[in-house]
């Protein structure tokens, strides 16, 4: 059969950088089985001036002007009256072909990306019948409330897409039920059914295949603020879910943790640095140091196997220690992103965080005098964050400005599927009702129990920002003078 994949453009910068990991691994899957794929990635046309100049340069929609999902939801509902959106979209779907596929798929990395599925899937369906399937990351976690509204949609998927694909193609050649077709949301006689999710073997996922997809796009520097590291970076996943269960994070919730074996994982590496010549990996899991003993096998292996590549990827300050960080290095650790938060130990333990601040600054420390770059995010105004907790976090910073190479900062905000959404009494807060102006995620406004109310508490959340981000400025925009200068030098160097 053959298949269109469509990466929709995105309001958010987060996924512009990023060849994409899980449509490349469903295209690797059905490729195997003797099926045709296409590429489509529209993320990289994004807020970015160059992106904006190379969108009209192919003649794709800019995307560029729009700043947050009010407006791009304003571009949709207008349709009616002919909105700017509509007929930007139309003109490239009618310069798209659409007969001689039998299955359209998006792959879905955020509340904007899903609008504008949304919006393609109603005008394909006004030229066409083609069935369209949506899934991916976003969907994962906020699916089962979106299907419904996205009336074009044939098909959602809810869970990984590896184990429905092959029985979803084979229930549209009439060769099987579709109730039996696992992880997947449908609709019959105008009823929405949702069938049972089952998981795929983790060390049978194939490697990434990113045929059709032009690899110098993801190599320009496009988005200073994620770092300095402006090469054609490969993304690999060792693992799935998260050993912890942070309060307002969804990843632990959607998958439970399973781990590639570590000869899969060397094997894939080496497979993709020389496929795709690039050194540089992108570790996409949640935390790399799963275990200890886990994280020193794999460095020894990538030591062992000579592969010699850069690698970055989250971490968590949970018991690591100065020999891992440094055998970490050894085998090309050049980042490491840590889930700081707060240095509020109370905080701290609220978010069920598994260290304290303590062991965050020797972690820190040890990581940068190991020559690793750190980059540690922060979340601003979680609930019942007091003065004291904001001026821990302050003075934490002063004294670590030095050990810190970058850094982010979230505005907090409840999202749909965590644990302080399900469980909100549980962190002294009441769930009222949902905001939709985060691009990126499906959020909800909240009271806090004998504290702040939601018009007072978003200044507070906006308040706590701004402090938090007047102590990080002055470093980072020196740092990101430098890593503009580093990273021409290494990209030079590395990608060679
Ligand atoms: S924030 Fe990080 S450590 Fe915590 S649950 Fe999410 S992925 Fe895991």
């Amino acid at each position: 059969m053959k298949i269109k994949l469509i990466i929709p453009p995105t309001v958010c910068g987060i996924a512009a950088f990023k060849l994409p990991y899980g449509a490349a691994v469903l295209a690797a899957h059905l490729r195997k089985g003797g099926h045709i794929v296409d590429f489509v990635d529209l993320s990289v046309f994004n807020n970015g001036l160059s992106d904006r100049m190379y969108a009209k340069k192919k003649g794709f929609v800019d995307i560029g002007a729009l700043k947050n999902n009010s407006q791009i939801e304003y571009c949709l509902n207008i349709k009616k009256k002919g909105g700017y959106l509509y007929h930007a979209f139309k003109k490239w779907v009618l310069r798209q072909e659409w007969s001689g596929y039998d299955l359209v798929g998006f792959s879905i990395q955020s509340y904007s990306s899903f609008l504008f599925a949304s919006l393609m899937s109603r005008i394909i369906k006004e030229s066409t019948s083609v069935p369209i399937i949506m899934g991916g990351p976003y969907l994962i976690l906020f699916g089962d409330i979106f299907f419904k509204q996205s009336i074009a949609c044939d098909y959602m998927l809810i869970a990984d897409a590896l184990t429905p694909i092959d029985g979803l193609l084979e229930s549209m050649q009439g060769r099987r039920s579709i109730e039996s077709v696992p992880n997947l949301m449908y609709r019959k006689n105008g009823r929405v059914f949702s069938n049972t999710r089952k998981r795929y073997p983790i060390d049978r996922i194939p490697n990434a295949d990113y045929s059709g997809l032009d690899p110098g796009i993801y190599n320009a520097p496009r988005h200073p603020s994620i770092g300095p590291h402006f090469g054609f970076r490969i993304p690999y996943e060792t693992s799935r879910g998260c050993a912890f269960n942070c309060s307002f994070c969804g990843f632990c919730k959607n998958h439970p943790l399973e781990i590639k074996s570590i000869v899969k994982v060397v094997d894939d590496i080496k497979l993709l640095t020389e496929t795709y010549g690039s050194r540089w990996i992108n570790f996409v899991n949640s935390e790399i140091n799963i275990s200890n003993d886990y994280m020193h096998d794999l460095c020894d292996a990538i030591i062992g196997s000579k592969i010699d590549i850069n690698w970055h990827s989250y971490a968590t300050p949970y018991r690591l220690d100065r020999d891992l960080i440094d055998k970490m290095k050894e085998s090309g650790c050049h980042s490491l992103y840590f889930g700081a938060e707060t240095a509020s130990n109370k905080l701290l333990r609220n978010m069920n965080k598994p260290f304290l601040a303590e062991e965050m600054e020797s972690v820190i420390r040890w990581t940068h005098n190991a020559g690793i770059e750190t980059r540690l995010f922060f979340i601003a105004g979680y609930p019942h964050e007091s003065e004291n907790d904001i001026k821990a976090t302050l003075e934490f910073i002063k004294r670590n400005k030095f050990y810190i190479t970058s850094y982010e900062i979230a505005h907090f905000r409840v999202e749909y599927g965590t644990d302080i959404f399900l469980n909100p009494a549980k962190y002294g807060i009441r769930i009222l009702r949902p905001n939709f102006m985060n691009p990126v995620k499906w959020c909800y406004e909240f009271d806090e129990i004998n504290g702040l109310k939601w018009k007072d508490k978003v200044k507070e959340i906006d308040r706590s920002y701004r402090r938090l981000s007047q102590v990080l400025e002055p470093k980072s925009r020196i740092s990101l003078l430098v890593d503009g200068l580093k990273s021409k030098i290494s990209s030079l160097c590395l990608n060679r």
